[in-house]
């Protein structure tokens, strides 16, 4: 069933269908290896690997594994920040047959006890300090723990040049033996040798993948990936960013690679083209600036509130972005004032893109060096099909411009959720994908996302959609973040909450902001209460936690 409607026009740099290469994804880093030997791969607070070091390093650890009796489809959780031991550790464990699970180091135990039990990973490679947090999760089918330190590839002494690495965290030394249960990384890279038993994989049937998503509603669902899945996505990145294919480049990595968009954007991506990327391990502005000025990259894949937090970066014009030629931003709204401020700054371009978990991640983007939409999260990636269904009936198409849920389908969507049939086929129907996010087409064949179905405010009957709260928000100079919520409210169903977070040294009172939103927006929508915070909560990719702070306010509701 395929969408008539859509029909945007690509320009003749971007083809409209690929021919998808059907081999694993981790083939990719042996052919950069085979290539570029000795091209940079990684640089990591001082520290850099040539593609053929990585790869090397790949195969040691495949081969160890094996011999701790990995077999084909064993799961691997990999716990660790932006690090060379992700990338290692990610690409050895496919080379070994193995199934990746991505676990965010930040998880509490009970989090990632759950993880390791639906997804019965039987290994875990974990930074040394998670240590004491991942021995107290027992009584799930781990057989053996990896560990290893942000020091193993480390310069020592300290590297002067760049002096963020000596605060304590990255100075850390663990002291962990190895037993029969745990494996030390120094020891696994020093005394080991690279000859893995090669897997046979089928890439469209084979999972490379199970990554967790939803937790902020019920339980997380591991999403099935294939190899084809992640190949598919990162070639359609590779044809969007067409100018970059046969050039030297640089890619900045600070999305973690633990969160599927910046594993398919940066990391997958930069080794399908034997690009050098740089790892930042944590999010913080100041590094990220001087990290640019220095290293010079020309790709920063970001979400909004990262950008938005190197704007507001108190002595932003003392560092040289020039080198960033394009931007791609995805995971959440972009503000206008953003994508043009940030433009502004580094010269380069900043478009919005769109996807989920589900779809490895990437569906839609607005061309990087040609039109765009601003506003729009653009049009359906190659191979990639898109439609708005009607809100009320998940069978008929919506007109042009009318709002209604988002659906994609194309080679990069999920086989199923892990072990959960019936919310497989809650998202997976009628050959589409159903996002749970609400969206419009424009007549020249652009996507809008106007809400997630399930963030949709209702106040006295009205729709409100916070997203557009949120952007006039936006427009006032003293806001730095904003996110917009129904909260219960006895009267009128919902009510419309704003959470603020203003500039450094701006202080704006209420009935300020509350005239400002009455100019722009009808009165229903604007918000009736406002709350000003120090911080937002955020996801590892930067996305705003919306209903945690409504669930905040729903718990201080129902214990008033
Ligand atoms: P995740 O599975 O964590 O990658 O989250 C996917 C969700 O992020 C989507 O279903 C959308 O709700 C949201 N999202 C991604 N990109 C955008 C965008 N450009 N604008 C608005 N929401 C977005």
């Amino acid at each position: 069933m395929e969408s008539k409607k859509w029909h945007a026009h690509y320009p003749d740099t971007i083809p409209k269908s690929i021919t998808y290469a059907e081999k694993p994804l981790h083939a990719f880093l042996q052919e950069s290896a085979e290539r570029n030997e000795h091209k940079k791969a990684l640089h990591f607070l001082g520290k850099e690997m040539t593609y053929g070091e990585v790869y090397g390093e790949a195969k040691k650890f495949a081969s160890y594994i094996q011999s701790l009796g990995m077999r084909k489809g064993d799961k691997v959780a990999i716990m660790l920040p932006n690090c060379p031991q992700a990338v290692i550790s990610y690409y050895g464990t496919l080379m070994a047959g193995g199934i990746v699970v991505q676990t965010n180091p930040l998880y509490t135990e009970r989090e990632l006890k759950y993880q390791l039990l639906d997804s019965e990973a039987a290994f875990i490679v974990c930074l040394d300090i998670l240590l004491p947090k991942v021995s107290k999760v027992n009584n799930t089918d781990l057989k053996h723990t990896i560990v290893t330190g942000i020091k193993d590839y480390l310069p020592f002494p300290k590297n002067l040049i760049y002096p963020f690495i000596q605060r304590k965290e990255y100075n850390m030394v663990v002291k962990v033996s190895q037993t029969e249960n745990t494996h030390v990384w120094k020891n696994i890279m020093e005394y080991g040798i690279g000859d893995y038993a090669e897997v046979e994989v089928d890439p469209k049937r084979d999972l490379a993948l199970l990554q967790y998503t939803g937790g902020t509603t019920g339980n997380p669902k591991g999403v099935m990936l294939t190899h084809y899945n992640l190949v598919a996505n990162v070639q359609m990145c590779e044809a969007w960013l067409y100018k970059t294919k046969y050039k030297s480049q640089t890619v900045l990595a600070v999305l973690p690679f633990f969160h599927v968009y910046g594993m398919t954007t940066v990391m997958n991506f930069a080794v399908v083209q034997a690009s050098k990327m740089v790892l930042m391990p944590k999010f913080n502005a100041t590094d990220i600036l001087k990290t640019i000025a220095k290293q010079k990259p020309t790709l920063f894949p970001g979400a909004p509130t990262i950008y938005i937090g190197l704007l507001n970066h108190p002595d932003l014009d003392k560092y040289d972005l020039s080198s960033i030629e394009a931007c791609l931003s995805g995971s959440a709204p972009l503000p206008i004032e953003v994508q043009e401020q940030f433009e502004k700054k580094t010269g380069g371009r900043l478009i919005e893109g769109y996807g989920l978990t589900e779809s490895s991640p990437v569906t839609h983007a607005n061309f990087v060096w040609e039109k765009r939409v601003n506003g729009s999260i653009g049009v359906p990636w190659p191979d990639t099909d898109a439609k708005i269904f009607r809100m009320d009936s998940d069978q008929e198409e919506a007109e042009i411009g009318e709002v209604g849920e988002v659906a994609v389908n194309g080679p990069q969507i999920m086989k199923g959720y892990w072990k959960n049939k019936e919310e497989t086929e809650k998202v997976l129907r009628n050959g589409w994908l159903y996002t749970g996010d609400l969206g419009y087409m424009d007549e020249q064949g652009y996507f809008y996302i106007v809400d997630r179905k399930k963030d949709m405010i209702i106040a006295s009957g009205y729709n409100i959609y916070p997203r557009e709260v949120e952007e006039i928000l936006y427009e006032h100079d003293a806001v730095q973040e904003a996110v917009v919520a129904g909260i219960p409210d006895e009267y009128r169903g919902e009510t419309v909450k704003a959470y603020i977070v203003l500039k450094e040294g701006r202080d704006i009172s209420e009935e300020e902001l509350d005239a400002f939103c009455r100019k722009h927006l009808a009165v229903y929508k604007v918000p009736k209460i406002y709350e000003f915070r120090k911080e937002l909560p955020k996801t590892a990719v930067g996305k705003i936690l919306r209903r945690k702070l409504v669930d905040e306010d729903k718990e201080k509701i129902s214990h008033a």
